[in-house]
């Protein structure tokens, strides 16, 4: 199922941020989830990490599944074949999906079996298919599968270590990836992922990406509503804004 209303509005009047909801406080999930709500966040992001592919071991599906929110559902997996993996995703209501084509010798087969899925909040929704690219891998490494993407994310940081700061190298990198899709032709979100703070946003904001994630800039234990507030006038008031 195509997914191009959900590109175009996604596409229109980014930067969008897609929150990383497991730095919240997952003993209320429901009401962290209402907070970002009520601030205006259109996404919620959800890293998924098995262990293996990077240290950290996180959360599955139904996790995914467990989350009651209008927003969309954003999950980002840094596990083995996700090949295996990607239709419980689906099935627990993702509308976005972006895996690591360093996971799997069948990066372009999972992409595949994303083509044919149906979104189970709305089936004319259509699913957003993505790639996500670790820190050390090239950027070329997208051009073989952006004849069946929707996004394609660039790591900031390395999964699954903690407290890494914003590598300075992923500005060309994000340049880069937007000159390959721009020679696609195809319709394609940009995305930007790990080191995001209140100090680096307005800066990551003007790169021309169209979604932006952060978690820990605003679950940090204090005032999450009035961090989400200043992230998104951050992005609103971003170069170039469409
Ligand atoms: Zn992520």
């Amino acid at each position: 199922m195509a997914a191009a209303d959900l590109v175009a509005r996604l596409r229109s009047g980014g930067p969008h941020l897609s929150v990383g909801i497991l730095t919240a406080d997952l003993m209320t999930l429901g009401s962290e989830l209402s907070l970002l709500e009520d601030a205006g966040i259109g996404i919620v992001h959800t890293d998924v990490m098995d262990g293996v592919f990077c240290p950290m071991l996180t959360v599955g599906a139904p996790f995914l599944g467990a989350q009651r929110t209008t927003m969309l559902k954003d999950a980002h997996l840094m596990v083995m074949a996700p090949e295996d993996k990607v239709e419980a995703f689906v099935a627990a209501g993702a509308d976005i999906i972006a895996f690591h084509p360093e996971g799997t010798r069948h990066p372009h087969r999972a992409l595949q079996v994303l083509r044919k899925a149906v979104n189970a909040n709305d089936p004319e929704r259509g699913i957003i298919r993505g790639i996500s690219i670790n820190p050390g891998t090239p950027v070329e490494a997208i051009t073989p599968l952006l004849d069946e993407v929707e996004f394609v994310q660039i790591l900031a940081v390395n999964p699954g270590w903690g407290g890494q700061a914003f590598i300075a190298s992923t500005e060309t990198r994000l340049a880069h990836a937007r000159e390959l899709i721009a020679a696609s032709g195809r319709e394609i979100l940009l995305g930007v992922d790990g080191g995001v703070t209140r100090a680096n946003i307005a800066r990551i904001a003007g790169l021309g990406v169209d979604l932006i994630v952060t978690g820990s800039a605003i679950f940090d234990g204090k005032a999450a509503a009035g961090n989400a507030a200043f992230m998104l006038s951050a992005v609103r008031a971003a170069p170039g804004r469409a």
